[in-house]
């Protein structure tokens, strides 16, 4: 890597870019090619085409996760879902016992408690933020420890740094989910984590025009990670590449200016009357602030809250805002609103969801980069 560039700023922007310029072009073209030239490979995993993950649109983008996650090696692909079971699928085999946050993001709750019985693989769902809770669930068979940056929708911050010392002491691969949080925020390998995840649909492209996925760790794993994926197939393609690289160029503007917008908004909503509660780790109310403040270089851009009167009166604020889409999904520049209960949550039973804290009126908001005033200001009159 290029020694100059020092922070994430001039990283987002320049690292991984080709040097010298593609035909002196300050932006890298897409290389909408599916194969390359035969140059003598040695080996399957190293023929050029877009399944193998090899190619000109995909290793830049590589080297710039590398860069900005401070990890040796990434590897991008079509989806966080993706990246999430091929990484999951690598690190563990038929007999493997893996600890998991519970309450974790509803896509990878499905994969691990709907298909890992079937692929005889055992798991256990851990409260991460009770340390002393773990160690009884330890089997011989133990592998690896999943938790998420922060959780959805209700924001906790689990004992992230109790997961990596619980990792070492018991010789665990540890994986975190960094999607809220992003390199701005949080840089998991450098707190000791093995593996970072991201759902790259989220913050990283930042647009919600493509869905994409990303994992960044040490080299070995790394490659083993793409050999996988280059069986199960889900890649990226190079327009979709294009489209992250560009949208990762901004991250650090737009994650700052959202983590500052959340803050405002969340203060906002928690000295409103109509507003029962708020989920932000940016608040001193939030159960885990101390441990966000330490952890975290800012809160992010997604908090929850309820309001008085429940699932009606939510429902009444969602028709009546008009600046939020309200659409599933976060992290773009335009600001989304929805009611977990009928969206991430709605497979769930009642009463299950209820006993996770998801209330049948809870709203999730996702900032975007609109102006705050005007956010704010569109709240008052749908709360009014
Ligand atoms: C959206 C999301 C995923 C899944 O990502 P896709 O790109 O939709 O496959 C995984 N984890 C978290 C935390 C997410 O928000």
């Amino acid at each position: 890597m290029n020694e100059s560039y020092r922070h994430i700023e001039t990283q987002l922007v320049h690292a991984g870019e080709p040097l010298p310029r593609i035909a002196g072009a300050v932006e890298m073209p897409i290389f909408q090619s599916a194969t390359f030239e035969y140059a003598g490979e040695g080996s399957y995993h190293d023929i050029r085409y877009l399944r193998i993950n090899n190619t000109p649109s995909q290793t830049a983008l590589h080297d710039k996760l590398a860069t900005l996650e401070g990890g040796a090696a990434a590897l991008v692909m079509a989806s966080g879902m993706a990246a999430i079971s091929t990484t999951l699928l690598t690190v563990l085999s038929p007999g493997d016992h893996l600890l998991a946050q519970s309450g974790l993001y509803g896509g990878t709750h499905d994969l691990v408690s709907g298909e890992f019985p079937r692929l005889r693989i055992e798991r256990d769902f851990i409260d991460a933020d009770r340390r002393d809770s773990w160690a009884a669930l330890l089997r011989p068979n133990t592998r690896a420890i999943y938790v998420e940056a922060m959780t959805n929708p209700l924001l906790e911050v689990a004992d992230l740094e109790g997961v990596v010392q619980f990792a070492r002491e018991h010789g665990l691969i540890s994986i975190i989910d960094n999607t809220f949080a992003t390199p701005v925020n949080y840089r998991p390998l450098a707190a000791g984590f093995d593996l970072c995840l991201h759902s790259a649909t989220k913050y990283l492209n930042g647009h919600a025009d493509i869905v994409a996925g990303a994992v960044v760790g040490n080299a070995a794993t790394i490659e083993s990670i793409r050999h996988r994926a280059n069986h199960f197939g889900g890649s990226l393609d190079p327009h979709a590449a294009f489209l992250l690289k560009r949208g990762l160029k901004t991250l650090a503007l737009r994650v700052r200016y959202q983590n500052d917008s959340t803050q405002r908004i969340a203060e906002f909503l928690a000295a409103h009357p109509a507003v029962v509660r708020v989920n932000y780790p940016g608040l001193q109310s939030h159960p885990r602030h101390a441990r966000a403040r330490r952890l975290f270089a800012g809160y992010g851009g997604v908090l929850s809250f309820e309001l008085e009167g429940g699932e009606r009166r939510a429902e009444e604020f969602a028709r009546r805002v008009r600046i939020p889409a309200v659409a599933p999904s976060l992290g773009g520049v335009q600001t989304l609103l929805t009611r977990p209960a009928t969206t991430s949550h709605a497979g769930l039973p009642r009463e299950e969801r209820l006993r996770l804290g998801i209330a049948d009126g809870l709203l999730r908001l996702s900032v975007g980069i609109e102006a705050p005033e005007d956010l704010i200001e569109d709240i008052r009159q749908a709360l009014s």
